[in-house]
């Protein structure tokens, strides 16, 4: 039988691969219960796009992103955590019985199943985004904000993050502007000051673009932006837009199977991983709305695997983990 031979009922399925996902792997392995762990195509979430992290503690020089990503994979390797390398396509979610996990016909059951899928950058839906992505339009400062050295660039938002990024950014652009559809600004006092308190950093506000417009040469060139109260239009040369407005939790593959709140973040008791369904447990950014950080989410893939372990101590075996329709015996995983 291979590691992945479908008749098999895993004790534990994660479906993520970033810092909650690899953290919930490392404990639920080294509790012997040899997790299986979707961790997408994208292996390493958020943390592949981002160069330098000062935050993590452990780390007093700080590392790069993709460099702590492989360190937590290869953390919970080492302890026999299985990996798949690749998306799911979908899951049927059960209170309390088998999970099942697919990928296109492939189907995968589990006892337990982690949802730790993180989250992706918000994005506008206008003309130009995505055409001029990578020529001009990005949702990471910190990964492209050094290609812009020189230049005009904006950035679209009014929360920490775009202050966050507009602070970092404001080191190699020459001019910056921050456009915000409202005058008032979401980020935190602290934020917004240091923001203002650069020379090369102006406010637009109330606006919003409507349109990123390349020019001869493919790249962004303008961006076209409209007055949120007045209706009226005015066009902004740029060759960068940084595009800063939040998050959306990537919770679409469990969509109306379990409850999540009206954004798409995936409910849990509080102080806890529980879901509304037994055996199924949530972690990491598709929870969290407010802290979002790397440690945060190891944290809660932590909570995630010793929730998941105490709830497959507690609970009798369900009935199909050992019998199929039809009378045919299944194999139950067994710690390596
Ligand atoms: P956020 O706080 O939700 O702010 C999103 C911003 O984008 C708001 O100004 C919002 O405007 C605007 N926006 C949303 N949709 C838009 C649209 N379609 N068109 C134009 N503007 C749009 O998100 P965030 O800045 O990513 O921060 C998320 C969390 O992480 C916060 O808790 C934040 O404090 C935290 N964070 C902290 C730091 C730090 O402390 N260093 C850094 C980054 C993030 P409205 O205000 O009008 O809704």
């Amino acid at each position: 039988m291979t590691d992945t031979d479908s008749k098999q009922v895993e004790n534990v399925i994660i479906v993520g691969g970033g810092p909650a996902g690899y953290t919930a792997a490392l404990y639920t392995a080294r509790a012997n219960l040899n997790p299986l762990v979707f961790e997408g195509f994208q292996w390493g979430g958020q943390l592949q796009n981002t160069t330098d992290v000062e935050n993590y503690p452990g780390y007093p020089e700080g590392i790069m992103g993709p460099e702590m990503m492989s360190q937590f994979r290869a953390q919970a390797e080492r302890f026999g955590s299985r990996f798949v390398t690749d998306d799911v396509d979908r899951v049927e979610l059960s209170d309390g019985g088998i999970q099942k996990v697919f990928l296109g016909d492939e189907e995968h059951r589990a006892k337990t199943l982690i949802l730790a899928m993180g989250a992706e950058p918000r994005r506008l839906g206008i003309p130009g985004e995505m055409e001029l992505g990578g020529r001009g339009v990005s949702t990471c400062g910190v990964c492209d904000g050094a290609f812009f050295k020189g230049h005009r660039v904006i950035v679209v938002g009014g929360g920490d993050s775009a202050m966050e990024d507009a602070i970092f950014i404001s080191k190699f652009a020459d001019e910056l502007t921050i456009v915000n559809r409202r005058d008032e600004f979401r980020a935190s006092k602290i934020m917004l000051e240091r923001a203002e308190e650069k020379e090369n950093i102006d406010f637009k506000t109330p606006f919003v673009p409507e349109e990123f417009v390349g020019g001869e040469d493919g790249k962004l060139q303008t961006i076209r932006l409209r007055n949120a109260e007045t209706g009226e239009q005015e066009d902004l040369d740029a060759t960068g837009a940084f595009v800063a407005i939040g998050h959306i939790p990537r919770s679409e593959v469990v969509k109306d199977q379990v409850d999540t709140d009206e954004d798409g973040y995936i409910k849990v008791e509080p102080g806890s991983t529980r879901t509304n369904l037994g055996g199924v447990f949530a972690v990491g950014d598709v929870v969290d709305r407010t802290y979002r950080q790397a440690v945060t989410a190891a944290g809660t893939g932590c909570m995630g695997a010793l929730d998941a372990e105490r709830f497959l101590r507690d609970s009798p075996p369900p009935v199909e983990a050992h019998w199929f329709p039809g009378g045919e015996p299944a194999e139950i995983a067994t710690g390596s």
